[in-house]
Order: structure tokens, then C-alpha cells, then sequence
């Protein structure tokens, strides 16, 4: 069955309207006809069936037939802070997490993050960043697509952790404390995950993290790099409390 996201909005109507380059996908490639049956989704885990019921040059018109439950999603929300890298590791980072379930992801401004995203550049990138994991969620038939956040400041990210959610910061130089040995029996319904940039954290901002509550962890004797280091983490702990495995 064809799969297309719609905006919320769209989603409530009894005539959901698909625009983008969905449509052209739709009539060209697909060569959807009136009648032919697809599934809707609004991206943050509602699905309905529809039929099509006409097709335009820019929009595509569906009659919504039934909301029905998609399944597919985790029952652990993970955030994965992701300190801000070059292009294609924020890209592979991105779709690879989509893949494993990650909730969210923040582009998080380091200290020794080399990438500076002036002006203007920070919403396209976010734009980018968040058309990566919408064609990855399609990929992987997931029915919510992660939000990919616009790039923040480490500080702005501590400061926003929610109570009660539980936070790691992966760190190589933590010598006393696993990740595994970290991880508590019970779920805490929410994590968050701190992956350094190509260059890794600043023992201040390692500091800082700490006195927020972020419990500095290890991932091993070998040291992964950033890319590698934020789809590693999110896999472990949706193995331990999601749906992995
Ligand atoms: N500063 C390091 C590499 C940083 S790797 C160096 O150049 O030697 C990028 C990020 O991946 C780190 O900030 C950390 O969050 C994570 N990471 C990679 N390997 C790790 C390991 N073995 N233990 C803990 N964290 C690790």
C-alpha cells in the first residue's frame, strides 16, 4: 500500500488534500487513478485509509475511509542531542536514527563543533535535516517522523531536559562508568543521549552536562566517531527499554 504524509491540518479533513512533490510522484510514477486506495499519515503517529478521488497538476485530493492504529512506534521516547558535525554525518546520523525510533533530535552548537551555521543557513539546514527523516521514516514505514529541531546551544539544551527523563553523555574519557552498567531496570520512558561533535565534548561543557544531571558514560575501549557513536547509543537503549531486537 502507498504511504503519504500529510499535514496534520490535512489529516482532519474528510478530503485530504496531498501537495508537494508527493504529487507529482503520485501521478507520474505511480500513475494513481480515482478510486485507487493509499494510506495517509500526519507524521506524528495517526494513519488513515483513503482512496484517491482526483488528481490535480499540484495536489492530489483523497476521501479519508477509516483512522486505524499504524503500530510501529516505540514505547520509549529517545532524544538523541547530536553535537553539530559536518553535512553528510548530520544526514547519515539523521536517517539512521529515524530507522532505530529516536523521537527527536537536536543539532546541538559545541564548542568544538567546526561547522557555523550563520543567518539563514540554520533554518535551510533544519529544512534539510527534517526532509532526511521524513524519507526515512517513508523508508523504514514508520508512521511518526522524528522532529529535527533548529541547531541550539549545548546550555539551551541542558536547561530543556525534562523532569524525570533520564539523560546520558557518552564520554571517552569516563573511565569508571559503562553505559551499560548506567542503564537502570526500569524504564524511564524518556532518554536523552549527548554525542559530541567530530572533536568530542570540552571537559567544561562535560562539567556543566554533569551538574544537570547527565550521567557521563563509556562505550567501550574503542573510540567511535560521532556518527557512529549517536546510532550505537539509541540502538542500546531501545534494545534495554524499546523495541529493538
Ligand atoms: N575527542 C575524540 C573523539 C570524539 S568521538 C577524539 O578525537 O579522540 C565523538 C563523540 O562520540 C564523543 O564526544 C562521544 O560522545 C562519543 N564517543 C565515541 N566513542 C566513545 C567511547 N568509546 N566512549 C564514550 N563516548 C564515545
Amino acid at each position: 500500500m502507498h504511504r503519504f504524509f500529510i499535514s496534520p491540518d490535512q489529516f482532519n479533513q474528510d478530503n485530504p488534500v496531498v501537495r508537494g512533490p508527493d504529487v507529482q510522484h503520485m501521478v507520474k510514477v505511480l500513475r494513481l487513478k480515482p478510486g485507487d486506495p493509499v494510506e495517509i499519515l500526519d507524521g506524528a503517529g495517526r494513519a488513515a485509509r483513503a482512496v484517491i478521488h482526483s488528481l490535480g497538476k499540484d495536489e492530489v485530493t483523497c476521501r479519508k475511509i477509516e483512522e486505524f492504529n499504524p503500530g510501529g512506534e516505540p514505547p520509549l521516547k529517545v532524544i538523541l542531542v547530536q553535537g553539530l558535525a559536518k553535512g553528510e554525518k548530520m544526514d547519515l546520523t539523521i536517517q539512521k536514527c529515524t530507522e532505530l525510533g529516536v523521537s527527536g533530535i537536536i543539532p546541538t552548537i559545541c564548542h568544538r563543533s567546526v561547522v557555523r551555521l550563520e543567518g539563514g543557513k540554520s533554518s535551510e539546514k533544519q529544512v534539510r535535516w527534517q526532509r532526511v527523516a521524513m524519507e526515512a521514516a517513508k523508508q523504514c514505514r514508520r508512521p511518526a517522523v522524528p522532529g529535527v529541531s533548529a541547531p541550539q546551544k549545548l546550555g539551551q539544551v541542558l536547561a530543556s531536559i525534562p523532569e524525570g527523563a533520564a539523560a546520558y553523555m557518552p564520554w571517552e574519557d569516563e573511565k569508571n562508568r559503562s553505559l551499560r552498567e548506567a542503564l537502570p531496570p526500569d524504564s524511564p520512558g524518556t532518554v536523552y543521549i549527548f554525542i559530541g561533535p567530530e572533536g568530542g565534548f570540552e571537559s567544561h561543557e562535560v562539567e556543566e552536562a554533569r551538574q544537570r544531571g547527565v550521567i557521563t558514560v563509556s562505550l567501550g575501549p574503542r573510540i567511535l566517531r560521532t556518527e557512529t557513536a549517536g546510532p550505537v547509543c539509541v540502538a542500546l537503549v531501545m534494545h534495554k527499554w524499546g523495541d529493538l531486537g
